[in-house]
């Protein structure tokens, strides 16, 4: 508790942290706490299960009680940004935490859900407003929300609101608040259209690193098995069949496999559940608080559905199938050994994602150790949606606009809501049936490196 004390945290605060039984700040809330209590603009490169939600919430909400004010109708004071239902749901429950016990409001907005409840909950203003961009600006398209009073701007999870499109939607909100406004970024990964955010909407920022970029959580034990697509399923089942302990989280590329492979795990006597793009939001709640507490033991989800889940005692997380991009498997595997815990991330790779598997490799700068399986040559590797897991012939592009081509034929015109519901669209998915998403600066795939390992 000390330790916290020393960040220059207030009673009010240190009891809450308390309350939430954090015992010592995690490296970016010792660096993170202090800066922005100093009301500097700040960067924050950290991956998910750092502490990152505590490392801002705390300090938001001491200034916000440093100086109170009343918020004004339909307006808020702290504006927080992020790309998911889930996270958007995670920051607010975490928020309320911080506030327990002061005159502080926590609103949040998501779409996916009734709008008409939103405008009256905005009708006499928040403290602070954790939102998805697409459902915010409905808002304010509506008149419901006003930003001009907003005065702290948190961006988390920036690279993922850029892969989902989001970009337009944040320039647009970033027009509407105030200059004079403390800004916070947070971001898992580092690609040069972060730099670019930054640059924009930062002023003078202080640069907070826990971890390199793209480097993997280090209590997560990683290992890779390799066979051929049609063997994963009777793998996997037979493997979570022996492991009746674990709490586990699978991650699959398309919602319809994940729904196939969450039924064939039933069928064989696990208690499983899925979230993906074509589950309803309470269907969605249902399926994680089912594994918070015990009732399900595995978890199918696709990627963009998975965001923000934060679900203490994930033991294992399982890449079924390998993501199109490897940043998202640094993000997937940050879903296991959250806040120090240990787990394991295991990877089932077929001969033709190997190409997928070295660029993984490549991004966090280690070689994943070889469980079973012998190692494809880099030639079996197969260039992005031809063949690979049940996607024949079709390539959907995770919700980027990509001028129009291949996307399935839902390109939105470049902006991808990530399923919040612009204009009450409550019904939208918020991933696509190829939930891998690509960021837009991702480099064309190279041919796999040429490496010897023991099979
Ligand atoms: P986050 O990276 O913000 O999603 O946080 C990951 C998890 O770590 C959440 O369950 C937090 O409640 C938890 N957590 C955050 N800060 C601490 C801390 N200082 N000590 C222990 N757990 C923490």
């Amino acid at each position: 508790m000390t330790e916290f004390k020393s960040l220059g945290l207030s009673d009010q605060l240190l009891k809450a942290i308390e309350a939430n039984g954090y015992e010592t700040p995690t490296p970016i809330q010792k660096d993170a706490i202090p800066l922005i209590l100093k009301g500097e603009d700040l960067m924050g490169l950290a991956q998910t299960g750092t502490g990152k939600t505590a490392a801002f919430g705390l300090p938001l909400v001491e200034r916000l009680l440093a100086d109170p004010r009343t918020p004004e109708p339909r307006g808020a004071q702290a504006l927080i940004l992020a790309p998911t239902r889930e996270l958007v749901s995670q920051i607010a429950k975490n928020l309320v935490s911080f506030v327990r016990g002061t005159p502080l409001r926590v609103t949040s907005v998501v779409g996916g859900v009734s709008i008409n409840s939103q405008i009256k909950r905005m009708s006499r203003g928040t403290d602070i407003l954790v939102a998805t961009p697409g459902r915010l600006l409905d808002l304010v398209d509506r008149n419901a929300v006003t930003l001009k009073s907003v005065s702290f701007l948190v961006l988390d999870e920036a690279d993922q609101m850029l892969d989902l499109g989001f970009i337009h939607a944040l320039r647009k909100i970033a027009a509407l608040v105030s200059k004079k406004r403390q800004t916070l970024l947070f971001s898992a990964t580092m690609p040069k259209q972060i730099n670019e955010l930054a640059q924009s909407y930062l002023t003078d920022p202080v640069r907070v690193e826990v971890a390199p970029v793209g480097k993997t959580a280090d209590k997560v034990g990683q290992c890779v098995h390799f066979m051929d697509q049609k063997a994963k399923t009777d793998f996997l089942v037979s493997t979570l069949c022996e492991r009746p302990g674990d709490m586990s989280l699978v991650f699959c590329r398309t919602k319809h496999g994940a729904e196939r492979l969450m039924r064939k795990m039933v069928s064989s006597g696990i208690k499983a559940g899925s979230i993906h793009g074509n589950k309803s939001q309470s269907q969605r709640e249902k399926a994680i608080k089912g594994l918070r507490e015990g009732q399900i033991k595995v978890l199918v989800a696709t990627d963009v559905a998975a965001r923000g889940i934060d679900i203490p005692g994930v033991s294992h997380v399982y890449n079924f199938e390998l993501p199109e991009v490897a940043e998202a498997y640094v993000h997937r595997i940050g879903r296991t050994a959250r806040a120090g815990a240990d787990g394991e991330a295991v990877a089932l790779c077929s001969p033709e994602e190997i190409g997928l598997f070295r660029q993984i490799e490549k991004l966090i700068g280690i070689s994943i150790e070889v469980a079973s399986g012998e190692v494809p040559p880099a030639s079996a590797a197969v260039s992005p949606g031809k063949g690979r897991g049940g996607n024949r012939g079709r390539q959907n592009n995770g919700g980027q606009n990509n001028g129009g081509r291949n996307n399935g034929g839902r390109n939105n015109g470049g902006r991808n809501n990530g399923g919040q519901g612009r204009g009450g669209q409550s019904s939208r998915s918020n991933d696509n049936d190829n939930a891998a998403f690509k960021p837009r600066g991702a480099k064309p795939r190279r041919p796999a490196r040429r490496r010897t390992e023991a099979a």
